[in-house]
C-alpha cells in the first residue's frame, strides 16, 4: 500500500544510491521528487561512457551481492538483461600472472619454493607472535596472512589505490574489505572450494552478473522508471552549491548549472525548496556548501576527510583477444597503472566490432593535487601503451586510439584519522532532522554498488516508518568483494 503524502523530497545525485531511494520512494508513496545530477549522464561512479563504437565503466562495475532484497531490485529493473558470469582475474606480480583465488600450485610455481618456503614460515611466526595493538591496514593484513604474502599480494597495489604507506592506512578497510578472509581459508577454496560453494567467503565469490552494454545502462533503466512517474524529475547538470539552513532544518538547495555559460560565481544559483532531502555528495563537500557555515572545528574536519581520485586511460586495441581476464591487478612495483579491466570480456556488446577490437580500461590512482591529476590526454596514453608493452601484455602499435576519463572523488579515504573526522562531521549533521545521508561519499564509506543501495533503501524505510536518523550508528555491514 503507497503512504500518502504530500511532501516534497529533493535528491542528491544520480548514482546508484540517488537513483534507488527515488524509485523505492516513488514505488511506496506519492512523494514529489526532484533528484539533482551534476553529471550530464545518471549512473554516478557506476555510470558507462561511449567513444569510438566501444563502452566503458569507470573501471568496469560488476554486479554481486549477498542481499537477496537487492537481487531482487536488480532482477526487476534488469528485465533479462543481466548476465551471469563466471569471474577471472589475475594478480600481475615479479613478472608472473597469479590466478585469483590463489591457487596453491600457480602461487608455487610462480613464487618458487624458496619464496613459499619463507612465506609459510613467515605465516606461521604471526600464528604464534601475532601483532598485538592491530591499528593500522598492514597490522591486519600481517595477522591474517603473515608478513611475506601481506608484502607480495597486498602492499604494492595498495598503496598504489591509496597513494600512503599501508602502515597509515587504517585497518577499519581491510576489516570491511577483507574480513572473513585467510590464508586457511584461501587454501582450503582452492582446493575443495568447489565442494562448498554455499558458505565461501565473498571475497572469494567468483559469479557476478552483467548487463550487455555496460553497468550505466543498468542505471539509465532506474532513471527512466524514475522519469515515469509524473511527479518526478531529474535536473542534469546541476551542481549543488549552497544548501541553506534554519532553525536545524535544511530550508533549500541551490544549484549552478554545468551546461550553462559563465564561469564559476558568474553562473546565477538556482534554488529548489523542499521538506526532506536526501544526499549522496561527498561529505566534504556539503559541509563547506552549508549556510550559513557550520562551527570552525566542522569545517576543519570536513576539510580533513579526503578523496582520492582516479584516471581511467581507456584504450581500444586492434585485436579481438587479449587475454581471459575480468581483472588484472598489478602489484609490479615497476609500472604506475594499478588495475586493467577488459570490458570485451564482461560482455562482447561492449564493443561494437568485437570481432576486431578490445577495449581496455587502465585504472590509475592518484590525488587531485598531485602533477599527475594534470597531465595532458595525450601522455597519460602515451603512458599507458608504453606500460601494457613493458609488461608483455600488448604492444604499443597494436593500439589504436585512447581516452581519458577523470574521477576527482572515486574513493573516500580511510587514513589514520578519518574515523575522528568523520564523527565529528556526522554529529553536526544529525541536528537536522530533515536531512538523509546514504551512498558511498555521502556517508564516506568504501562501498560497492548493493550497499549504497542498502543505505538508500534504509533511508526511505526509515522516511516512511517516520524512524529517527542515527549517522553514527548505521546498520553493521556485510563485507563486499574484495579489491585484493
Ligand atoms: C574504479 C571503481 C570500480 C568499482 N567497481 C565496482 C564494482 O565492480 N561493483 C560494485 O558494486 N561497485 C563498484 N564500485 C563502487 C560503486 O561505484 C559505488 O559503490 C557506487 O557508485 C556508489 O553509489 P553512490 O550513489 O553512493 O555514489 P556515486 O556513484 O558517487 O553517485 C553520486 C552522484 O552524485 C553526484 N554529485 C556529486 N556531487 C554533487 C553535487 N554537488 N551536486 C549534484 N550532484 C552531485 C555525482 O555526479 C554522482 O552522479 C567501484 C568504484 C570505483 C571507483
Amino acid at each position: 500500500m503507497k503512504v500518502s503524502s504530500k511532501q516534497k523530497a529533493l535528491v542528491i545525485g544520480a548514482g546508484p544510491a540517488g537513483l534507488t531511494a527515488a524509485l523505492e520512494l516513488l514505488k511506496r508513496s506519492d512523494t514529489e521528487i526532484t533528484i539533482l545530477e551534476r553529471d550530464a549522464v545518471v549512473g554516478g561512479l557506476a555510470k558507462t561512457v561511449e567513444y569510438k563504437k566501444c563502452r566503458f565503466d569507470i573501471g568496469p562495475h560488476h554486479f554481486i551481492t549477498e542481499s537477496d532484497r537487492i537481487t531482487a531490485w536488480w532482477q526487476d529493473i534488469a528485465e533479462g538483461d543481466f548476465f551471469e558470469h563466471k569471474r577471472y582475474t589475475r594478480i600481475f606480480y615479479n613478472h608472473h600472472f597469479f590466478n585469483y583465488p590463489l591457487e596453491p600450485v600457480n602461487v608455487i610455481r610462480g613464487l618458487n619454493i624458496l619464496e613459499c618456503a619463507r612465506s609459510v614460515f613467515s605465516y606461521m611466526w604471526v600464528r604464534f607472535f601475532p601483532i598485538k595493538e592491530v591499528t593500522s591496514f598492514e597490522d591486519w593484513v600481517t595477522n591474517q596472512f603473515g608478513r611475506r604474502l601481506f608484502s607480495i599480494f597486498f602492499k604494492t597495489y595498495t598503496e598504489k589505490v591509496w597513494g600512503i604507506p599501508c602502515n597509515e592506512i587504517s585497518a577499519d578497510w581491510a576489516a570491511q574489505r577483507i574480513k572473513g578472509f585467510s590464508l586457511s581459508k584461501a587454501i582450503f577454496y582452492a582446493f575443495f572450494g568447489r565442494f562448498f560453494t554455499k558458505n565461501k567467503p565473498r571475497t572469494i565469490n567468483d559469479v557476478f552478473h552483467y548487463p550487455a552494454r555496460g553497468a550505466g545502462t543498468f542505471w539509465e533503466k532506474v532513471a527512466g522508471r524514475v522519469k515515469a512517474y509524473p511527479q518526478a524529475e531529474i535536473l542534469m547538470q546541476q551542481s549543488v552549491a549552497k544548501i541553506e539552513h534554519d532553525h536545524h532544518r535544511i530550508v533549500s538547495v541551490s544549484t549552478r548549472n554545468m551546461a550553462a555559460n559563465g564561469v564559476g560565481a558568474a553562473v546565477p544559483l538556482e534554488r529548489h525548496a523542499a521538506d526532506v532531502f536526501l544526499s549522496t555528495m561527498p561529505l566534504q563537500q556539503l559541509i563547506l556548501s552549508l549556510d550559513p557555515l557550520p562551527p570552525a572545528v566542522v569545517v576543519r574536519a570536513a576539510q580533513a576527510l579526503r578523496y582520492r581520485g582516479l584516471i581511467t586511460i581507456n584504450l581500444i586495441i586492434d585485436r579481438h583477444h587479449v587475454s581471459a581476464d575480468h581483472w588484472i591487478y598489478v602489484h609490479e612495483k615497476t609500472v604506475r597503472m594499478g588495475r586493467i579491466g577488459n570490458m570485451n570480456n564482461f560482455s562482447l556488446k561492449m564493443v561494437d566490432d568485437a570481432a576486431k577490437h578490445t577495449a581496455l580500461s587502465l585504472e590509475y590512482f592518484t590525488y587531485v593535487d598531485e602533477p599527475f591529476w594534470f597531465k595532458p590526454e595525450h601522455e597519460l596514453i602515451e603512458l599507458a601503451k608504453y606500460e601494457l608493452e613493458k609488461i608483455g601484455l600488448v604492444r604499443a602499435s597494436s593500439v589504436i586510439d585512447g581516452m581519458v576519463l577523470r574521477t576527482p572523488e572515486a574513493y573516500p579515504v580511510y587514513d589514520a584519522n578519518y574515523k575522528e573526522h568523520l564523527c565529528c562531521v556526522l554529529d553536526y549533521l544529525g541536528i537536522f532532522k530533515n536531512l538523509h545521508l546514504m551512498g558511498r561519499n555521502g556517508m564516506h564509506r568504501y562501498n560497492n554498488m548493493d550497499v549504497a543501495m542498502l543505505s538508500a533503501l534504509d533511508v526511505v524505510d526509515r522516511m516512511l516508518a517516520t524512524q529517527p536518523h542515527d549517522f553514527c550508528h548505521q546498520k553493521k555491514e556485510k563485507p563486499v568483494s574484495a579489491t585484493l
